[in-house]
């Protein structure tokens, strides 16, 4: 038996891509397809966008990599450009959304021995969802991604997520908890937002118990909600917030930006990556943290958003199949009342990329570069193919 030469971890792929173009992706048969996925809600900008090509080509033929033992100026501008965007106060650059929280989770442990608890913990949700490596594993709630890799981490509590109560239990039972890492609006999960006002309260919480009030906006972040980060809509400043996804539009980039105390943890030796924030990678998110600025691209992801889950709302009125549209902005969840992985298959056939997570929830995190009648054909489109399902 031959094996496949690529490790078969994500099934067979049921089609190839050439290129793409805005919101568009080309097959290898020539057939166009609206992209309302964006390589799970990386591709911000959409594909080909003539500044990120630029800026990519020029970085290419002037510096791809130093590494971390020198100054890199890039790094240096997007950092300021991101504190600047947040409201935090510095970075550490990653490769990916797991490396972001696997520094977040660093920064908690250290925080928590710094201040003389010896075994700290983290309060984690159920149903999270924060990465494949070890401590991501640990961290999420999802026994599918933890089985077979065990043993796992210890130092993590689990907490029903959106249950303030709950939280408020666990700081009266435990003393050496040191930090609470939630998802604002959990993608992966199942597409479930807390509820309003919750991070208003947890960050109330974690002030007065010295807690890090850690987010995981891996999916959460840059653009995708309406503002640049999704706690902005609580007016909050969180310690620790961990951002990949649409950072790079595909360029490989996670950061994960501290404020206060928080922001002083990390010294030298405690941390580092090779590749972390290289002037190739850096240039590139420069692209995506200028344009969601110069083109307003917050408030044409929150228009945008609504007038999907306006739509989709209206025609779903009377389908006894929808249980719930959710979501903010560009991250919209259409819960069925029955499994529906093979709408993806379904939509593809339509000319239109999807997601199905959770069994039953469609998924959708188109670019946010979108504009109105692509947003309209991707509501006809999802009212077409649920109402073909029952
Ligand atoms: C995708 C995702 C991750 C993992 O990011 P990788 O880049 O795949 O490591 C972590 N947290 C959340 C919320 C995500 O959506």
């Amino acid at each position: 038996m031959t094996l496949p030469v690529i490790m078969n971890t994500y099934g067979r792929p049921s089609i190839t891509f050439t290129h793409g173009k805005g919101v568009y992706l080309y097959d290898t048969e020539g057939n166009e397809y609206l992209d309302a996925i964006s390589g799970i809600g990386v591709n911000a900008l959409g594909h080909a966008f003539p500044a990120m090509t630029q800026a990519i080509s020029e970085q290419a033929g002037q510096l791809i990599h130093t590494s971390n033992l020198y100054g890199i100026e890039r790094q240096q501008k997007l950092a300021e450009s991101l504190c600047a965007a947040s409201g935090m106060d510095n970075i550490f650059f990653g490769n990916s959304g797991a490396e972001a929280n696997e520094a977040a989770i660093k920064i908690a442990r250290l925080y928590g021995h710094n201040k003389g608890v010896k075994t700290p913990h983290i309060i984690v949700m159920e149903n999270a969802f924060h990465g494949r490596t070890m401590a991501t594993i640990t961290a999420s709630g999802n026994r599918k991604v933890q089985a077979g890799f065990e043993p796992l981490l210890s130092g993590f509590i689990r907490a029903p997520f959106g249950d303030f109560a709950a939280l408020e239990a666990i700081a009266e039972n435990n003393s050496d908890v040191v930090a609470v890492f939630i998802e604002p609006i959990q993608g992966e999960g199942g597409l479930h937002p807390l509820p309003t006002g919750f991070l208003k309260q947890l960050r109330a919480l974690c002030d007065q118990q010295e807690w890090l009030m850690m987010l995981d906006e891996v999916q959460t972040g840059n653009g995708r909600t309406g503002k640049y980060f999704a706690y902005q809509h609580e007016d909050i400043l969180p310690d620790v917030v961990a951002t990949a996804k649409g950072l790079g539009n595909g360029m490989p980039i996670g950061a994960c930006l501290a404020r206060g105390n928080a922001a002083e943890v990390l010294v030298p030796g405690t941390h580092g990556s090779t590749y972390g924030g290289n002037p190739m990678v850096c240039a590139a998110a420069q692209v995506v943290v200028d344009t969601i600025k110069s083109d307003q691209l917050c408030d044409n992801a929150s228009n945008m958003g609504n007038f999907i889950s306006e739509g989709l709302r209206t025609a779903f009125a009377d389908n006894p199949l929808v249980k719930e549209i959710r979501g903010k902005g560009l991250m919209i969840g259409i819960e069925l009342n029955k499994p529906c992985t093979e709408l993806v298959d379904i939509a593809r056939e339509k000319g239109m990329l999807i997601n199905v997570t959770s069994g039953n929830v469609i998924r959708l995190l188109p670019p946010l570069i979108i504009n109105q009648q692509q947003a309209q054909t991707i509501i006809d489109t999802i009212t077409d193919i649920v109402e073909q399902l029952d």
